[in-house]
């Protein structure tokens, strides 16, 4: 029988590293459950121990439940300079661990190791008071709530794309005029579309450093569309989650 050929991405997809991987890595922490909060039927946020984990807004950590071997990897939803770790979860249908997670009690255990990633802001660039534009669906907000949250004052827009305008988690968080919720299934955002569609009808900023983040062609589309209307390669950072 052909093998169907994978994309890199989809390899990368398909291809969860082992907690070993990890562990060869970074050292592991062992933090507990503080608290679980419901956003929406599938949505929810895993709040954890700190203890000594460090990290820069933008980086993700890896978890793995005690006794399994199935780490995944998650983006850190909650500030630099806060006394936990939240992290903005989806329950994935026919899913392994995200939906193991979620049936686990305040109070169970999680091994993380982290922090990983190069998806963040630059300091350079956050001295000069520059422009960013935040690109992402569903639960491709959590590194950006991170971010804006860690600076004060950051000069930003947020397009965030989901499905319905519940699903715009946390959205008190962000002030108005920087937050545009495009929602693809109803009317109710501030655009009644996908993300692509709202930057080709309002454009690009040339002056402003974009970071898109989310599900892979999402990802790939608003990357070409921006490279196509002339911003640099070095002005587009990219996070892809599945
Ligand atoms: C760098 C990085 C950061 C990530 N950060 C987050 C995060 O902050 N929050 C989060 O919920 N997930 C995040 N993910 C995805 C996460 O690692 C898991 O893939 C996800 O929780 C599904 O795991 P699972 O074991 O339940 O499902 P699996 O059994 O591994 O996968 C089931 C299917 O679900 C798809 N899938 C994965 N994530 C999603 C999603 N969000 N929406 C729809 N389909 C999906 C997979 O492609 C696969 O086809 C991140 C991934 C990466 C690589």
């Amino acid at each position: 029988m052909k093998l169907k050929q994978r994309s890199v991405v989809q390899t990368l997809k398909f291809h969860h590293k082992s907690k070993s991987y990890y562990t060869r890595m970074k050292k592991i922490s062992h933090c507990k459950i503080l608290d679980i909060r419901n956003l929406t039927e599938s949505t929810y946020v895993l709040r954890l121990e700190k203890k000594d984990f460090e990290f820069k807004a933008g980086q993700y950590l890896v978890l793995n439940i005690p006794g399994e071997n199935n780490a995944r990897e998650y983006s850190i939803y909650s500030p630099e300079n806060v006394p936990y770790i939240e992290l903005l979860i989806k329950k994935i249908t026919d899913g392994d661990v995200s939906v193991k997670l979620k049936s686990l009690k305040i109070g169970a255990t999680l091994e993380i190791s982290g922090p990983f990633g190069f998806f963040v802001l630059r300091d350079d660039k956050l001295n000069e008071n520059t422009h960013f534009t935040f690109v992402a669906t569903g639960t491709g907000v959590s590194p950006f709530r991170s971010m804006i949250l860690s600076n004060p004052g950051l000069n930003f827009d947020l397009i965030h794309g989901i499905k319905y305008s519940h699903e715009a988690f946390d959205s008190a968080d962000y002030p108005v005029n920087s937050y545009t919720v495009c929602t693809s299934q109803e009317k109710g955002g501030n655009y009644n579309g996908r993300v692509t569609g709202y930057l080709k009808e309002n454009g690009v900023r040339s002056d402003s450093i974009y970071y898109i983040c989310g599900n892979s062609a999402m990802v790939n589309e608003v990357t070409g569309f921006l490279e196509q209307n002339g911003i640099e390669p070095q002005n587009i950072r990219t996070e892809i989650f599945f």
